[in-house]
């Protein structure tokens, strides 16, 4: 099935790994070029290499960081025009709120609010104008049930999601939707570095902590990074022009919540 994305170009943040470079390379399956950005170049050149031979999309790997102003700037020029917006950042550090500073909290800010509210400003205009554009907050299951450990995320992740709510209905007459991705548990080094934080406060074994938690979700497992991948792929197609203003959940069944 053609979802119409072939020849579009797609801006995706944190997307050497995880589930940023998950959603690039769905992105990549359905025929998006990308400009892929992320701190480090090592790994980020050779997760755009390894992109662009599989699927044979051009893959602009840009070495920045997003949650400065120059980090955006330098990702937005790489990018001939930015039809599809993924915005991503590693999640703040876990940790005691009466541990964290206001330096803790401005980075967290940056990172996780600021730097998609700033990339939203700079891209809407032209999606509007082309009367096609499709943005995607990955933010995280802890917006509906925020985390004792993640203060940080649980705070800058609620306000990018108001911000959002208020947008995404001015957008809609445009065909620009924007929506939020929320993943529960995925098998990434950010959900392995958390688990490790949770062993050693419950002073357990890291592989005792980690079943205990797969068990603990309904589908009896951490999710595949390329399963919110595709469901990314998704709502930035041609098909999900009526579903905007959203969260969706992708967590194998762990909120047990009806709404
Ligand atoms: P990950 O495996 O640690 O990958 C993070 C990616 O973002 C890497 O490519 C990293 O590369 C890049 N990155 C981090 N900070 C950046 C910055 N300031 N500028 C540009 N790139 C940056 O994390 P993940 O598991 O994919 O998580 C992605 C997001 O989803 C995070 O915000 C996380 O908190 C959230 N989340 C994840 C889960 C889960 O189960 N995995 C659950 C809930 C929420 P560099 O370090 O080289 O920059």
């Amino acid at each position: 099935m053609d979802i119409g994305l072939k020849g579009k170009w797609a801006l995706v943040c944190g997307a050497s790994k995880g589930l940023g470079y998950a959603c690039a390379a769905a992105l990549a399956e359905e025929g998006a070029h990308l400009v892929m950005v992320s701190r480090t170049s090592g790994p980020l050149q050779e997760s755009a290499r390894r992109i662009a031979q599989e699927t044979g999309v051009q893959a602009v790997p840009v070495a920045a960081d997003i949650s400065t102003p120059e980090g955006r700037a330098m990702a937005l020029r790489a990018c001939p025009q930015v039809d599809i917006l993924i915005t991503n950042a590693g999640g703040p550090k876990a940790g005691d709120f009466r541990e964290l500073t206001p330096d803790d909290w401005q980075a967290a800010l940056q990172a996780n609010m600021l730097a998609p509210i700033e990339l939203i400003k700079a891209t809407v205009n032209d999606m509007i104008a082309r009367k096609f554009g499709r943005i995607v907050n990955i933010t995280s299951a802890a917006v509906k049930s925020p985390v004792d450990i993640l203060c940080l995320s649980n705070g800058a992740r609620a306000g990018l999601t108001g911000f959002a709510a208020g947008v995404a209905r001015q957008l809609a007459p445009h065909n620009v939707t924007l929506n939020n991705l929320l993943p529960g548990k995925f098998d990434t080094d950010r959900l392995r570095a958390n688990n490790a934080v949770r062993a050693e406060r419950a002073g357990v074994p890291l592989e005792a902590e980690t079943r205990r938690q797969a068990d603990a979700i309904p589908a009896g497992r951490f999710g595949v990074p390329a399963e919110f991948g595709h469901a990314c792929a998704f709502l930035c197609s041609a098909h999900a022009g009526y579903i905007t203003g959203q969260n969706l959940l992708i967590d194998g069944g762990a909120y047990p919540g009806l709404l």
